[in-house]
């Protein structure tokens, strides 16, 4: 089974354009904040303000030189935290030019944080509280929920545990009840961990890490890698030949990214209930 991530993600984007056409909220304002002019990011803003636009959700993007300071981002923040219509602030990540990037994450109004990066939204993650979650970890959550593939106690392998993606997925997952085990570089004998998963996640940024013969006949294999090769891009995952052995796959692109993009948008719509509760 190929897991569409576009098909799961354009849906959620139409029931959210619908939802906020008859919310009787006003239209949610999200502000996409980033620094330098690195090609891939204006690729990825582009597709937010996109799907923003699709969603009804007003989007704003402030696009910060490379020579700018961390306290000059922290205070711009500062400032869009105190605009009351601001419902969802993000900054396009990685932030690069030496910058203190959790710092500039921190400075986010967690009511606000439609990222869920926050110390305060990764805390609910780990609790299981109701709360903004981080895009992506959410995003996989949904596509595996979408096609029917539980995770109550399954084996579950993470390969990278990065604030964005595998930690708060370690954290989900074990509160859906899987038994879930997190790698990254120092892990040892990576590839025999990698063989007991029933649900392989991925997400490092090497490309084409993961060969057929790594994964566990029919398990579910979740590809969250981009890198772009040639000017393709490429997941972690050599999916021509690791989808004749994984039960369910995610291609790249069109598997984890639009979900990931779909998620920021119910994100921001949650941040507008949650500011505005009624
Ligand atoms: P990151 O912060 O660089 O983290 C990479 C993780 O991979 C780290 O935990 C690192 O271990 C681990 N790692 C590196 N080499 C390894 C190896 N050979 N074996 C095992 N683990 C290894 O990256 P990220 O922000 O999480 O992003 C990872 C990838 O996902 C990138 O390609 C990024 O573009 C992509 N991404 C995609 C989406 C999407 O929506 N599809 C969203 C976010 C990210 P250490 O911690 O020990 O260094």
């Amino acid at each position: 089974m190929i897991l569409c991530g576009k098909t799961v993600a354009d849906k959620i984007i139409k029931q959210t354009a619908i939802y906020t056409r008859n919310s009787g909220y006003p239209p949610p304002r999200l502000s996409i904040v980033s620094i330098g002019d690195d090609e891939a990011s204006k690729v990825y803003v582009t597709q937010k303000m996109k799907a923003a636009a699709k969603c009804g959700i007003e989007c704003d993007h402030y696009s910060l030189p490379s020579t700018v300071t961390t306290q000059e981002v922290v205070a711009h923040i500062h400032a869009l935290n105190n605009i009351p219509d601001i419902n969802g602030i993000i900054v396009q990540l990685p932030i690069m030019y030496g910058l203190d990037q959790n710092a500039i994450i921190q400075a986010i109004d967690p009511k606000k944080d439609v990222d869920g990066l926050t110390y305060e939204n990764m805390g609910k993650v780990s609790y299981g509280e109701d709360g903004l979650y981080p895009c992506t970890a959410a995003g996989i959550m949904r596509l595996l929920g979408e096609n029917g593939i539980t995770v109550e106690g399954k084996r579950v392998v993470i390969v990278g545990r990065s604030p964005l993606v595998g930690k708060p997925l370690a954290m989900m997952m074990t509160n859906d009840n899987a038994t879930v085990t997190l790698c990254h570089s120092k892990t040892k004998k990576l590839a025999s961990i990698i063989k007991t998963a029933d649900i392989l996640v991925v997400a490092v940024g090497d490309p084409l890490l993961i060969k057929a013969n790594m994964v566990k006949k029919g398990a579910t294999v979740i590809d969250v890698g981009i890198t772009r090769v040639n000017g393709k891009l490429t997941g972690d995952v050599d999916f021509e030949n690791v989808k004749e052995v994984a039960g369910a796959i995610t291609p790249v692109p069109g598997g984890v990214g639009p979900m990931t993009v779909a998620l920021l948008m119910t994100n921001v719509v949650n941040a507008q209930y949650i500011q505005n509760p009624r």
